[in-house]
Formats: structure tokens, C-alpha cells, sequence
């Protein structure tokens, strides 16, 4: 307390409630940004919610209204949770650790880089390697990931989680000194990412990133001891990356540009994990290729295969991935749908202004019903994995066809 205030008090009958104030534990403030939509539903469900500044943009050729709010730390988790129940999304918000930087997440981004030269002429590569890929390996990972009692960003288990992930990849890597496997370390949460680095040959400057997020949360009432196994969101996407990784490295495949795959930390409480790597990679001036997305691989709720997400994403770069379906996948069928402001990690690195696709399990609103809760598990999605091998060989030949031969 400051000597004037305690001038103040012992000149005011204020002074006990003052003192009181004081003495209380401090509540942290936190900083997201937010969709319009999203942000009017929340409102209802979680008080004192205080924007401090909106922008109204276009995204995809639709305006879309975005506020920077200011929220207590500890009202996170029912955002989440409010915006999951209402909009049925995995994210749906970024969480940002200054008013500052919540601020400049509002600010339209003008510096968008440039992409590749898109071209499908590996296909004495890549087919093998498809054909090698099975849903059994998807399995056995969705099962080892979902078996840990959650992987929520600050829990023990979603600690292990990760060291489970990091030695699983270290297996897959063993005996190639191209290959580099690391935790990245985040100070403000117990839980790291996993990332996995193959060092690319005569391009190895530039980067083809390919991610998942790693955590699971319950709606509403996550604890350290409460069951999330997040099957489908995102074990899915981690299992379906990593085995697109295993036929990759057992083909003895050596990329040109560098291939550097992530398995995100606190993706659902404001993709924390993804926005940090995001802009490092920026920070660092690091050029990248490409930016893949899979998050929730393995639940086929709709009449296509594989959606393709419209919005925060680079339509190029869509259009490209929807060429690699068709030529490695041809009798799958591509749908598109948009999912909102800050649905998962890939809204990371479009506001770092890299190239980024998103391919999803099902349309918005027919996708796993189950996620964020206890009952995300891999029976819930069938009992297989079939429906993620799509996205895994999707992945696979996205990175061999843009890292080069
Ligand atoms: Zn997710």
C-alpha cells in the first residue's frame, strides 16, 4: 500500500474496506480477442466481460466483427466452455497475455507473405509412402493419448502426455541424424509442445509446417483430475500427423525444404501454444512454405470426406490441398466450410501472416458431438480410424509435394 492511500485511510472511515481490497488475493487479468458472435453468446454465460476495442473486418468475402475483451484468468475455462456449447467449436478465441497484445491482434494485417509455386510431381515418392500408412498405427495412438486422465495445459497428465508424445516421435526418429526431436518449453504453463524437425537438404532455410494441438479440456469444470481424453480433439490430429511422419521417415525420404511438425500445448484456452511458436517463427524472420492444420481427424459426421476451412486460411494454398486430394486421394470428395474467428491453431500462424490450411473431420455443426467432454472417446468415433488415414496421407503428401524431392 502507498503512504498517501494510508494517509488516505486513516483519515477516512474507508479505510477498513480499503485495507480489505488490499489485502484480498489479486484477481489476473487476461486478454482475448474475440468473434462478434461468439463473443454476444458468452456474454450471457460469463459476467464482467469488458470490451476494450473492436474491429469490423472481411474475412472470406464475409464481415466479421472482432472485440479485444479484458476477462479475469480464472473466467477461461468457462469461455471456452460457453463458446464450445453454443457454437460448437474446439477454440474460438485467442487468449493474449497484454492489453497491448490483444490490441494488435485487432489491427488489420497488410503483410501476408507470398506462397510457394504449387506443383504435384512426386508422385513416385509419395505413393508408396500412402500405401504404407495404416489406420491401426492412427489407432494406437489416438488409444496411448486418450489414455492419459486429460492433457489440459496445466495438468500433471498433460505434462506426461507430452514426454509420452516426445518419446513416441524419438522412436519413429531413431537412427537419423537429419532428424531432431525437442519439447518447446512455455513459461507461463506447465505443459510443452512437442516438435519434431527434419532437416531439409539444398532448401533447408525455408519450413513446411505441419501441426496439432496436444491438450484436451473439459466445458466448464476442468480440473488436474478430471477425465478429457480428447480422442477425436485433437489426439486425432496428433496421431494422424504422426503417423504421416512414420511411413515418411521409414521411406528414407529426405526433404528439400525442412519439415518441422508441432504437437501444440493449450490450444483450447486461447491457442496459447501455436500463437507463441507463430511468432517466434516471425520474430525470427523464419520463411516458411506452408502451414498444415489438422485438428479433429477421425469422425465422419458428414457427406464428404475431408472440409476444407475457408476462412484464416490461405485460398491458394486450399486450393492446392484440395489438388492434392484429388490426385493422391481421388475417391475422396473435398467439401468447405468456414469456422470462425480463432478456431484452432491454424489461426495462429494466418495472423503471422503465413499460408495455413485447415482440413476438418465434418461440416461445422455435423462434426464429433462429444469433444470437451468426458465422452470424447475413440468408441465415440467409431471405433476407427479409418475416417483420420484420410487426413494422415492428405499430410503426408502435402509434405513430400512441398518440401520437394
Ligand atoms: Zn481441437
Amino acid at each position: 500500500m502507498r503512504p498517501r492511500l494510508l494517509t488516505l485511510c486513516v483519515l477516512s472511515i474507508l479505510c477498513l474496506s480499503l485495507a480489505a481490497t488490499a489485502a484480498a488475493p489479486k484477481k489476473r487479468r487476461a486478454w482475448i480477442t474475440i468473434g462478434d458472435t461468439a463473443f454476444q453468446k458468452v456474454q450471457a454465460l460469463v459476467p464482467r466481460m469488458v470490451a476494450i476495442g473492436s474491429r469490423q473486418t472481411s474475412v472470406a468475402g464475409m464481415p466479421e466483427k472482432v472485440h479485444a475483451v479484458v476477462v479475469d484468468e480464472s473466467q477461461i475455462v468457462a469461455i471456452a466452455g460457453a463458446i464450445h456449447q453454443h457454437m460448437g467449436q474446439c477454440g474460438g478465441f485467442m487468449y493474449h497475455t497484454s492489453e497491448a497484445e490483444a490490441r494488435a491482434a485487432l489491427a488489420v494485417r497488410r503483410d501476408a507473405m507470398p506462397v510457394p509455386v504449387y506443383g504435384i510431381d512426386q508422385r513416385e515418392v509419395v505413393e508408396p509412402i500412402l500405401a504404407n500408412m495404416q489406420d491401426k498405427n492412427i489407432e494406437a495412438s489416438i488409444l496411448a493419448l486418450s489414455g492419459f486422465t486429460n492433457r489440459y495445459y496445466s495438468s500433471p497428465s498433460g505434462v506426461e502426455a507430452a514426454n509420452w508424445l516426445l518419446s513416441a516421435w524419438r522412436e519413429i526418429a531413431a537412427g537419423r541424424e537429419d532428424i531432431s526431436v525437442a519439447l518447446v518449453t512455455h513459461m507461463a504453463y506447465a505443459q510443452p509442445s512437442v516438435t519434431l524437425t527434419i532437416a531439409g537438404t539444398d532448401l533447408a532455410a525455408e519450413k513446411v509446417v505441419v501441426g496439432a494441438h496436444l491438450d484436451s479440456i473439459l466445458s466448464f469444470r476442468m480440473s488436474d483430475t478430471a477425465r478429457a481424453p480428447g480422442a477425436d480433439d485433437d489426439a486425432s490430429g496428433v496421431a494422424s500427423m504422426t503417423e504421416a511422419l512414420r511411413a515418411l521417415i521409414a521411406s528414407g525420404y529426405r526433404p528439400r525444404r525442412t519439415i518441422q511438425v508441432f504437437a501444440y500445448a493449450a490450444e483450447e484456452v486461447g491457442l496459447r501454444g501455436s500463437q507463441e511458436i507463430a511468432r517466434q517463427f516471425k520474430g525470427a524472420g523464419q520463411r516458411v512454405a506452408g502451414v498444415l492444420q489438422l485438428d479433429m481427424t477421425n469422425y465422419k459426421g458428414a457427406a464428404s470426406d475431408i472440409y476444407l476451412i475457408t476462412d484464416y486460411t490461405n485460398s491458394e494454398q486450399n486450393t492446392f490441398i484440395a489438388q492434392l486430394a484429388a490426385a493422391y486421394l481421388p475417391t475422396l470428395t473435398v467439401g468447405y466450410d468456414r469456422c470462425g474467428y480463432g478456431c484452432s491453431d491454424h489461426a495462429s500462424w494466418d495472423a503471422q501472416g503465413y499460408p495455413v490450411s485447415m482440413p476438418f473431420e465434418a461440416s461445422m455443426g455435423r462434426d464429433n458431438p462429444a469433444i470437451h467432454t468426458s465422452r470424447d472417446t475413440y468408441e465415440n468415433s467409431g471405433g476407427q480410424a479409418v475416417h483420420a488415414l484420410k487426413f494422415a496421407r492428405l499430410a503426408a503428401a502435402y509434405m513430400v509435394e512441398l518440401s520437394g524431392g
